[in-house]
């Protein structure tokens, strides 16, 4: 079996989600992810915008079975301090849900929120009160909460924190947990000498088969150093080798693996930024 790969695509203008899907063929990936929108805003197109049904037929030439859609990072549904930003989110992501599974996905990830100040457990309290209000059993859409680096008051940074939610939540079998390489280096796991040490911990405290993907991401920070800044695919503190070690991993060879590594100058004009997603597929594969 191959491993699954992909990155983070765009949807705009007149051909919305098929130009997605070309997006990521011109890559050679077999899956990929998107923003329902802007991610750094809530405005969105109606679902009979989005140009699925062409997608799909385009998403089925080519033997791409799924992706995987990505909730805007501005909602934070961690936030105790400002009311209004929580009930934002809350509607937002049951929005979010809805589009999800109306696009065909049923994997929604999302950063769990920040404390803002508040406190960690306050912060958690609030996350699993917004997750309670929008998870379901009617809905056929998992949430994968987003390991994260830990920058400003991130909540997601330890697998315990993310255990707690799990605890908190009713319907907690329909959350998913999505590792992002980059984020665990920078929380501090030691995913270049020891990824199976950090899985295993990982499985004793939430269970291996709780993930649902992979965010594929070299850091430009030190372990542990709680910066979230992505780098190339070999040009971090990762590397080339414990990155494809974990796109290779056979427990997770079914799962998707996107790659959110930045633009990089374009050889032909060094004012302009081109996607080097298509060589990091390859170099990874
Ligand atoms: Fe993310
Ligand atoms: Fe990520
Ligand atoms: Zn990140």
């Amino acid at each position: 079996m191959q491993p699954k790969l992909g990155s983070h695509v765009g949807m705009s203008g007149k051909e919305m989600m098929l130009g997605s899907v070309k997006e990521a063929l011109s890559y050679n990936a077999d899956t990929f992810m998107l923003y329902t929108g802007a991610p750094q805003n809530t405005k969105r197109k109606d679902i009979s915008e989005l140009n699925i049904t062409s997608a799909w037929e385009c998403m089925r030439a080519h033997g791409i079975e799924d992706f995987v859609v990505h909730a805007p990072y501005i909602i934070n549904l961690a936030n105790t301090v400002n009311p209004a930003t929580y009930e934002i989110a809350v509607e937002f992501l049951a929005l979010e849900i809805e589009r999800t599974i109306a696009m065909g996905s049923h994997i929604l990830i999302l950063h769990p929120g920040a404390h803002v100040g508040a406190g960690v457990n306050a912060g958690i309290d609030r996350i699993a009160e917004g997750l309670n209000e929008v998870l379901t059993d009617k809905h056929d859409c998992y949430i994968a909460l987003e390991t994260m680096a830990g920058k400003g008051s991130e909540i997601g940074r330890s697998f315990e924190e993310l255990a707690t939610i799990y605890d908190k939540v009713v319907h907690n079998d329909k959350l998913r947990i999505c590792m992002d390489t980059c984020h665990l280096n920078d929380a501090g796991y030691d995913i270049v000498n020891d990824f199976d040490g950090v899985i295993d911990r990982f499985d004793q405290l939430i269970g291996k088969d709780q993930i649902a993907l992979f965010h594929i991401n070299d850091s430009k920070n030190a372990r542990g150093t709680g910066k979230d800044r992505h780098a190339n695919i070999g040009e971090g503190t990762i590397g080339t080798d414990a990155l494809r070690y974990v796109v290779h991993h056979p427990d997770f060879l079914h799962l998707p693996k996107i790659l959110e590594t930045p633009y990089i100058p374009s050889p032909d004009d060094p004012k302009k930024t081109i996607p080097p997603y298509r060589e990091e597929i390859a170099l990874l594969r």
